[in-house]
């Protein structure tokens, strides 16, 4: 079977060039033409036409297929991708005063089942590579034309459910031959796999974490995100205190303001108890409507209200910039739209 170029990093592309008894600057050579978006490998004039020739046997370059792109006023761009399996993906561009960030799946569907996402409706399709997440962010420069220099791991699926093959991706975002990215500008958001967050603070402390916690109590949460049976509100909030306390940078929890479920004063103040003292932030996000669930967002007034609790607390809160409202299709909704 041929190979995904895209998918290796530095260690296994200068094996692989090691096995063509290639010297190791060509492994160097490929990661740079993929980082500009090389879509042949033909057009990787610096390696010799023999080497190209033989590649070509046994690589090849996964492309993905823009199927649709909604442009909303502000510049935000969602995209439906397909995946060469059949499958798709979603992803979106945004733009903002320090550069362009790229929101990214990671896996086609997802088997977390949160009661308010449209990602888990249809369960799992499969797990993304480590190219297929690479590829998003290229096929999003190719139709857009500029740079991305900011990546959140926020699209369909769970990453921490793809652990390799999302620090696969993380080690390609960041090699310097290759894309060179700063590990700050990563963000990646998980529903609160603690083993694999305790691991990935090993592996990538510089990488921003965001937790998805949409709730102040166990009671609450475990109503409306299966994970939470598994890990419990508390382990979560003292695995987020250690993650703080041993980086030094602070974790994002988000929070989906769910109208009459987990947007009142009440909640907000339970929340603002259980975060005080942490290195955190909150980012509100007024649940977007998903048309197979009965839950709704809340009003503007009210996630104002709900910010202010929380920042009479000393906790910082912010309500999510409604970037390309009118295209507003929520996690996982264009994917289910097209099937
Ligand atoms: N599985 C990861 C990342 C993917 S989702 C996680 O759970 O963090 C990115 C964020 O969007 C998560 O916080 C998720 O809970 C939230 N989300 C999903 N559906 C939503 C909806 N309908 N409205 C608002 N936020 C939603």
């Amino acid at each position: 079977m041929k190979e995904d170029l895209r998918s290796m990093d530095l260690k296994a592309l200068s094996g692989y060039m090691a096995a063509l008894g290639q010297p190791r600057f060509r492994a160097e050579q490929i990661l740079g033409w993929i980082a500009k978006g090389a879509r042949e490998i033909d057009e990787m004039r610096n390696l010799p036409k023999q080497l190209r020739e033989r590649l070509q046997e046994t690589a090849y370059l996964e492309e993905l297929r823009v199927l649709t792109v909604q442009r909303a006023a502000d510049g935000t761009r969602k995209y439906l991708l397909g995946l060469p399996d059949g499958n798709a993906i979603e992803c979106v561009f945004m733009k903002y005063k320090y550069g362009n960030s790229a929101c990214v799946s990671s896996q086609a569907g997802c088997r977390m089942g949160c009661a308010f996402c449209a990602s888990t409706l249809r369960g799992l399709a499969r797990s993304l590579t480590a190219g297929e997440m690479l590829e998003q962010i290229l096929c999003m420069e190719r139709d857009t034309g500029e740079p991305v220099s900011h990546v959140v791991v926020m699209g369909s699926g769970e990453p921490f459910d793809n652990y390799e093959n999302l620090c696969r991706f993380l080690t390609l975002l960041h090699e310097p031959k290759g894309r060179n990215m700063s590990l700050r500008n990563i963000t990646v958001s998980t529903c609160g796999l603690i083993p694999r967050m305790e691991q990935f603070r090993e592996d990538f402390p510089q990488v921003n974490l965001a937790v998805s916690l949409h709730a102040p109590n166990q009671k609450l949460r475990r109503e409306i995100m299966p994970v939470a049976k598994s890990y419990g509100f508390d382990v979560l909030l003292d695995a987020c205190r250690a993650h703080a306390r041993e980086t030094g940078r602070r974790v994002t929890f988000e929070y989906a303001l769910i109208a009459g479920f987990n947007d009142q004063p009440e909640h907000a103040r339970e929340l603002a108890q259980k975060l005080s003292g942490m290195l955190c932030h909150v980012n509100l996000i007024p649940l977007n409507r998903v048309r197979e669930s009965r839950l709704s967002g809340t009003t503007r007034e009210e996630a104002l209200a709900f910010q202010k609790i929380l920042e009479e607390r000393g906790i910082p809160a912010t309500i999510r910039r409604e970037l390309g409202a009118e295209i507003d299709a929520a996690c996982g909704q264009l994917r289910l739209g097209a099937q």
